[in-house]
C-alpha cells in the first residue's frame, strides 16, 4: 500500500540553489523541461490555506490515478516564486513519453512544473513566478553546461498538448534566459560602487539611520554579486 502522504520542501530560489550543488557530481541533466500545470490553476494555490496541499493533491493524482512512483516533476515553481521540492532529481522524470530518459544511468532531463493555466485568455505567467522560472532554467543550464537548445517546452515533445500553455512564448521565454547573466553584477562593479559611491557617504552621513541605510545598500551589492 501507497504511503498516504508525501511532505515536500519549499526554497526560496537562493536556497534552491544550495540545494541543487551537490548534485552537480551526481547527476547529469541533458534537458530542461518546461511545464505549466493547467490544474492546479493560481487561483486555486491562492484559495488554499495549507499550500503544501496543492503540492500533495498533484503528487496523489500522480501516485494513484497515473500509478507513477512519485510526483512527475522535480521541482514546482508556485505563483510567488518558491520552488518546491518534487521527485528525487537522481530518478528520471515522468515528462513526456519518449523524453524521459527512465534508464538509472543518472543522465536525464531536468523537468519543472509552474503553477498555473497559463493558456491564452486564463491565466498569466508573471512578476516573481517568471522570475523563478527564468533563472531556475538559466541555473540547470549553467550550472549543468548545457546550450539553450536544451530547454524543451511539453508542447515540443508532444504536439497534442499546449503545455506550458499557449500563452507563454517559447522564444520570448528562452530570450528572457539568454539576457539573465548580463543582468548580474559582477563583483568587481558592485566593489567599485561600494568603495566609490557608497564609502565616501558613509563617512559624510551624519546620522546612524543613514549609515545604516548605507550599509544595507552595500550588503545588498555584495549579495548581488555573490559576495554574501
Ligand atoms: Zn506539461
Amino acid at each position: 500500500m501507497a504511503i498516504e502522504r508525501k511532505n515536500f520542501r519549499r526554497f526560496t530560489f537562493t536556497e534552491y540553489i544550495d540545494y541543487l550543488r551537490p548534485f552537480v557530481s551526481q547527476v547529469k541533466f541533458s534537458q530542461v523541461h518546461v511545464h505549466g500545470t493547467w490544474k492546479p490553476t493560481i487561483a486555486d494555490y491562492r484559495k488554499a490555506k495549507d499550500k503544501m496541499k496543492i503540492i500533495q493533491g498533484m503528487w496523489r493524482f500522480h501516485t494513484v490515478t497515473n500509478k507513477w512512483g512519485d510526483i512527475a516533476q522535480h521541482a514546482t515553481i508556485d505563483p510567488d516564486g518558491y520552488i518546491w521540492e518534487g521527485r528525487s532529481l537522481l530518478e528520471a522524470p515522468a515528462s513526456s513519453v519518449g523524453f524521459n530518459d527512465p534508464d538509472h544511468d543518472r543522465i536525464h532531463p531536468f523537468m519543472f512544473e509552474m503553477i498555473g493555466n497559463f493558456d491564452i485568455g486564463a491565466e498569466k505567467l508573471e512578476g516573481s513566478q517568471l522570475a523563478a522560472a527564468v533563472k531556475l532554467t538559466n541555473a540547470i543550464l549553467t550550472m549543468w553546461k548545457l546550450p539553450h537548445e536544451q530547454i524543451k517546452f511539453h508542447r515540443e515533445m508532444n504536439p497534442g498538448k499546449t503545455c506550458p500553455g499557449s500563452g507563454i512564448n517559447k522564444s520570448a521565454f528562452v530570450q528572457l534566459v539568454r539576457d539573465l547573466p548580463s543582468m548580474e553584477l559582477s563583483v568587481d562593479d558592485a566593489n567599485k560602487v561600494i568603495e566609490n559611491w557608497l564609502s565616501p557617504a558613509w563617512f559624510a552621513a551624519s546620522t546612524k539611520a543613514e549609515k545604516d541605510e548605507i550599509h544595507r545598500l552595500a550588503n545588498e551589492l555584495r549579495k548581488a554579486s555573490g559576495q554574501l
